[in-house]
């Protein structure tokens, strides 16, 4: 394949864009290379610059479940710029995707939109932390809230101490009141509840995690966790940014049955425009301003046109949930496919996945961030620029998930188990 605009656009862009790219990933900094600049989408296939085909698995990492311009959303969002594209005043369209957001999800009676998944998750632990009276939260290393300045905290040697900053540009202050903790290590948090009682406002987790690949919370993970936070009077915010509207019609709280106390949305709920939301009990959202006094806002939250994107999105997974069959059926044969081409291989592998949430690791078992790290290694380089000459857009990091689309057909998942079969021969 042939990338020659695509090199041409980036070096255009990094003269006038810090890196060339508006969201880091992109700039294929973990893979090597430049980036594909896409020129249009359709179903399953992006159509670069160059004019290369490419069977896309990140599907805008996640939103596009239904695949690239879904004829309803584009269909919906049309109709609704002719009347206008924003106003700062409620519509009617607002209350109708809360009402049907509320129906679909578990245990939650209220949701507010804001315009991303950062902004959910930040506005959720204001909450949280407004509501408890609290400061501390706990997250866990390798899990992704979004770039709000208490999220970007890494665990430092131990994981069991206080997070030190990620990113220059956030405080110690901020970081002091990040405790972390390592995925599925359930005694690591209830130490930290211990050593910090009655100052946790918050434990805010992807219950299945896809920011370090795909990572499956191990049996009686999350129970444990809503069991320590009952116990402790800490509020459990799932981040289902990810999860959500894509692992059931109402995310991980349906699919594992358990409950969250906040839940924060993105991706999906926005069909593929810029919408994040969270949402939980009456009684935690009634302290959100105007009805109480924990400040969030925002000039285009609720925008006409990424409400009705979503709404339209929302409804036809509702209304469609045999959607959710398909996509874990799809996932389940491209599961079974690359475990069988990668039988053969003479390197240590694994695959984590669940529903239509699926990674191929370069490392044996994938658990937590540490053992998600050794798999950030040449064969995973070399396994991506192979997929990607063979046709195949598969997330350019170690540390993401793949997001299969609806619109993928059993040819272009034969197609991508064919051409890892071919790089394990080689
Ligand atoms: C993508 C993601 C976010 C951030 O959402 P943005 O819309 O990129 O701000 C937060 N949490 C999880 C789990 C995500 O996957």
């Amino acid at each position: 394949m042939i990338y020659k605009r695509s090199s041409a656009l980036f070096a255009e862009a990094q003269k006038v864009i810090p890196g060339g790219v508006n969201s880091p990933v992109r700039a294929f900094k973990a893979v090597g290379g430049d980036p594909i600049f896409v020129k249009r989408a359709k179903g399953a296939y992006l159509y670069d610059e160059d004019g290369n085909k490419l069977i896309d698995y990140i599907a805008s990492w996640g939103p596009l479940i239904l695949g690239h311009a879904f004829d309803p959303v584009v269909e919906a969002v049309k109709q609704r710029a002719e009347l206008g594209t924003s106003y700062g005043m409620p519509t009617e369209l607002e209350t109708k995707i809360a009402e049907l957001a509320v129906s679909m999800v578990p245990n939650i009676d209220k949701i507010r939109f804001v315009n991303s998944g950062t902004e959910a998750c930040m506005s959720a632990v204001r909450l949280a932390r407004g509501f408890t009276g609290r400061d501390k939260i706990i997250k866990f290393a390798g899990c992704y809230h979004g770039h709000s300045d208490s999220f970007l905290i890494q665990a430092g040697s131990g994981a069991v101490t206080f997070g030190s900053p990620n990113s220059p540009g956030v405080t110690q202050g901020t970081a002091k009141d990040t405790l972390l903790a390592a995925y599925n290590n359930l005694e690591e948090v209830e130490t930290l509840l211990e050593a910090n009682k009655e100052e946790v406002a918050a434990i805010i987790i992807e219950p299945v995690a896809g920011n370090m690949g795909c990572i499956l919370p191990e049996e009686g993970f999350l129970e444990g966790l809503r069991a320590l936070c009952d116990t402790h009077g800490t509020l459990l915010i799932f981040d289902e940014v990810m999860t959500g509207f894509r692992l059931a019609p109402g995310g991980v709280q349906e699919l594992l049955k358990v409950k969250a106390d906040l839940v924060t949305f993105g991706k999906v709920i926005g069909g593929g425009l810029p919408v994040g939301a969270f949402a939980g009990s009456k009684e935690i959202m009634s302290h959100l301003a105007p009805e109480g006094p924990v400040y969030q806002a925002g000039t285009l939250s609720g925008n006409p046109l990424a409400m009705a994107a979503g709404y339209t999105m929302l409804k036809h997974l509702n209304d469609h949930k045999e959607v959710f069959k398909s996509l874990e059926e799809k996932t389940a044969y491209l599961h079974k496919g690359l475990e069988a081409a990668m039988s053969t291989a003479d390197m240590p592998w694994c695959i984590n996945r669940l529903g239509s949430m699926i990674s191929l690791h370069f490392t044996e078992e994938v658990k937590d961030f540490a053992t998600a790290a050794k798999g950030n290694n040449d064969t995973f380089k070399k396994y991506y620029h192979h997929m990607l000459n063979s046709g195949m857009y598969l997330p350019p990091s170690a540390f993401e998930s793949w997001f299969l689309n609806d619109a993928l057909s059993y040819e272009d998942l034969d197609k991508t188990i064919e051409a890892t079969a071919a790089f394990v021969k080689q």
